[in-house]
């Protein structure tokens, strides 16, 4: 009898295994339980062909209307067109005339692929096929393969479906009994099923019923142990003792705030003073700080690094890119203009110093920076993933400001609070906007700021869609209106999804060739780059007006001295990758042309958008894309399209996510922990959960009383640890 360790080559063949493991990473049999069913199909009922939609991967069961073969480029291409009674689906099959054998018109049979478009009508080219056993009676001959329920399984082409559905049953089979980790008084109050019996259920269900009830449990089993990991985390930062730091004469924050331009907003001042009451705690401040682009977060992160440094610590911030680093740190130095002086002859008399630490800097400068971290000369240090190399120690660091934190992992910010004496104060800043349940499972870890209101100033951003299949003259509007921006002597940026072309542009002939074969490898071939993008418009549609280009490819000084030409107005437009998606700030530039929008995420074109319309101009932004009508792309861009508000657009981004992808460990896949929770839908779930989690870590902070629960927490946490390493 297997149990769920047994690894799944002891149960299946060697080659079912292999792929298993190929293509999902799964070689245990309770990874290959976790490899749950998408949806099922019901026996008998072909699936309604009129749901299907472009790009998604399907698995259907029709019937086979007919069958044609005729040659068209030198190409066998055999269409079968099936139907489930009222909608039709074509197949295309090119040079495999001898699959006509199979596919005869009556038969009954699964089809898997990924729904593609071609000349309007929807298709699956070259899918995978299983073909109902021949027979009057269809219903029992699918039976024979499945119960009433057939489950449908995220798939590849080397494993269909069905075959999933055939190594799940042998391994259900042969299972023991297992140990259950949820504690039994939960499962009593929820009524679920036993572990075992979810499995069962949930692969192979008797009715839709027990399907459901196996799904609700074991979702709740990842938002239990997601809560009972971040309840513990969270009662370690509170056992951990530090510095306060309240500083007795706050000289550095009163200098800067006489100097500031402006008057806080309401929404900065209310979070000034919660992250000074933290300050003031004997333990680590642990606080996540939201606000969109522009919302005034990096001031308030440095009045709180002043109050650091007045209290006789330092501070860092810790920035994703070189180009954000550097920014910051001339923002700040501006902000902070002879208060930044300190050890120079321009120092006022209240100063600190400030420092920028990046991974490109010479190796002597580094260590001269090093060294003046460590005696405390620096009071604040910007940098990257450099301030965290094993060069670097502190005199006194007692707050570490993380910018972006989707961009880091926590062991990452971690790595940094190490180089601490003790356990430093922690702002996590981040312009994504986060829903409640969001935050409250990815950062339960973290208390919440969250900066509501733009200061003044700011104007609305208009977002218009260009669809380029449809209305390809508006592309030419669109550089006109480059122009036309340029000539009221604004700026503009022109975003494209990558930086060079590997392939050349192909020509008409391969075009088409590339279109019998499916959208997917048009789709790669074409995607607009940043170095061909820039010459063909510098000398095109853009000639006369001055345009660089920004990317990752480029050195640091590079990119830098582009940066700052850029925000003198020594250029007029920057043709970009997403390098220029967060945090820069040139408040002249007014417009953004985003190319090839449907390759980019929801909040990222929000984010990206953000960087126009930021200095008293309406901005404008153009969406470009090739994206078809109806799809699901084409309705993500028109709700950026629609809508400004930051939190509503995460909601759509994250409903299309799962958890695991919002915590960043997507990258672990087959092994991930959490499969099927999501924040949004879950939303109940994840709050009963909490509440659960709390009242099992008061009776048992340690889980020693639980410890198959314990075992699965440590999991769910090694998984988290292994996700950041595969990361970086
Ligand atoms: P974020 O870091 O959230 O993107 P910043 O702190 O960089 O926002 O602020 C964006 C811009 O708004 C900066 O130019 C900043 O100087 C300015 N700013 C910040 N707070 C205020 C305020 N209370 N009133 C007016 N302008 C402000
Ligand atoms: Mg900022």
């Amino acid at each position: 009898m297997a149990t769920l360790e047994t690894r799944i080559l002891n149960i299946l063949g060697d080659r079912t295994a292999a792929v298993l493991e190929k293509s999902f990473g799964i070689t245990t049999v309770n990874e290959l339980l976790r490899h749950y069913p998408r949806r099922y199909e019901v026996r008998g009922e072909l699936t309604d062909i009129s749901t299907l939609i472009a790009d998604d991967e399907v698995t259907i069961l029709a019937q086979i209307e007919r069958v044609s073969l005729r040659r068209a480029n030198g190409k066998n291409i055999l269409e079968v067109i099936v139907t489930d009674g009222s909608a039709n689906l074509s197949l295309t099959f090119f040079n495999q005339a001898w699959r006509e054998k199979e596919l005869k018109a009556g038969r009954v049979g699964l089809f898997a692929g990924k729904v593609g478009v071609f000349k309007g009508k929807r298709q699956l080219s070259h899918p995978d096929y299983q073909m109902v056993p021949d027979g009057d009676d269809v219903d029992a001959a699918v039976a024979e393969f499945a119960g009433k329920f057939l489950p449908v399984y995220p798939a590849t082409a080397k494993l269909p479906s069905w075959k999933v559905m055939q190594c799940m049953k042998l391994v259900t089979d042969s299972l023991d009994e297992i140990a259950d980790y949820l504690p039994s008084e939960l499962i009593t109050k929820y009524k679920y099923p036993s572990l075992k019996q979810a499995f069962i259920d949930i692969h192979q269900p008797k009715e839709l019923i027990n399907a459901e009830q196996a799904r609700l449990r074991l979702t709740f089993d990842e938002a239990l142990l997601l809560q009972l990991l971040l309840g513990q985390r969270r009662a370690e930062i509170i056992k951990l003792s530090t510095k306060h730091r309240t500083p007795n004469t706050p000289v550095l924050v009163k200098a800067f705030e006489d100097r500031l331009p402006f008057k806080y907003t309401d929404g900065q001042q209310i979070v000034n003073e919660e992250i000074a009451k933290d300050l003031s705690n004997k333990y680590p401040m642990h606080r996540l700080l939201q606000g969109e682009v522009g919302s005034g977060k990096t001031v308030v992160a440095l009045r709180a690094m002043l109050s650091v440094v007045d209290s006789g610590g330092q501070a860092a911030l810790l920035a994703p890119t070189e180009v954000l680093a550097q920014q910051h740190f001339r923002t700040i130095k501006k902000l902070l203009g002879e208060l930044a002086d300190s050890g120079t002859l321009q120092a006022g008399e209240i100063s600190t110093s400030v420092e920028l630490l990046t991974g490109s800097m010479s190796a002597a400068t580094k260590r001269a920076i090093h060294a003046r971290l460590a005696s405390g000369e620096i009071g604040i240090v910007i940098g990257t993933h450099a301030l965290m190399s094993d060069g670097v120690e502190f005199e006194d660091l007692g707050l570490v400001v993380v910018d972006e934190q989707h961009r880091f992992g926590v062991e990452q910010r971690d790595a940094l609070r190490m180089k601490a004496k003790q356990p430093p104060h922690l702002l996590v800043m981040t312009a994504t906007p986060i829903p409640r349940t969001v935050a409250m499972t990815v950062f339960g870890d973290l208390d919440i700021s969250t900066l509501r209101e733009l200061p003044g100033g700011r104007s609305p951003i208009q977002t218009h869609l260009i669809p380029v299949l449809e209305k390809p003259h508006y592309l030419d509007r669109a550089w006109e209106r480059v122009r036309e921006e340029v000539g009221k002597g604004h700026q503009v940026y022109i975003v494209a999804p990558r930086i060079v072309n590997p392939d050349k542009k192909l020509t008409e002939r391969e075009m088409h060739a590339a279109q019998m074969l499916g959208e997917e490898f048009l789709d790669n071939q074409n995607m607009t780059a940043v170095e061909e993008l820039a010459p063909e418009l510098a000398t095109g549609a853009l000639k006369g007006l001055k345009i660089a280009m920004l990317h990752g490819r480029q050195s640091s000084e590079e990119k830098d001295q582009t940066m700052i030409a850029f925000a003198s107005g020594e250029i007029d437009v920057l043709v970009a990758t997403t390098v220029i998606e967060v945090g820069v700030d040139v408040p002249n530039a007014s417009m953004m042309v985003i190319m090839d929008a449907e390759r980019f995420g929801v909040s990222q074109l929000h984010q990206l958008r953000g960087r126009v319309g930021r200095g008293g101009v309406p901005g404008l932004c153009l969406l470009v894309t090739a994206a078809a009508e109806q799809t699901q792309s084409m309705e993500r861009l028109i709700a950026v399209s629609q809508t400004l508000d930051g939190f509503e657009l995460a909601r759509i981004d994250l409903e299309q996510r799962k958890e695991g992808d919002v915590l960043g460990s997507s990258q672990s896949g087959g092994k991930s922990h959490l499969r099927l929770l999501r924040v949004l839908r879950d939303e109940d779930l994840i709050e009963s959960a909490r509440e659960d989690a709390l009242n099992l870590l008061k009776s048992d902070p340690t889980l020693s009383m639980h410890d198959q629960l314990l075992l699965e927490v440590e999991k769910l946490k090694d998984q988290e640890s292994s996700a950041f390493m595969d990361k970086s």
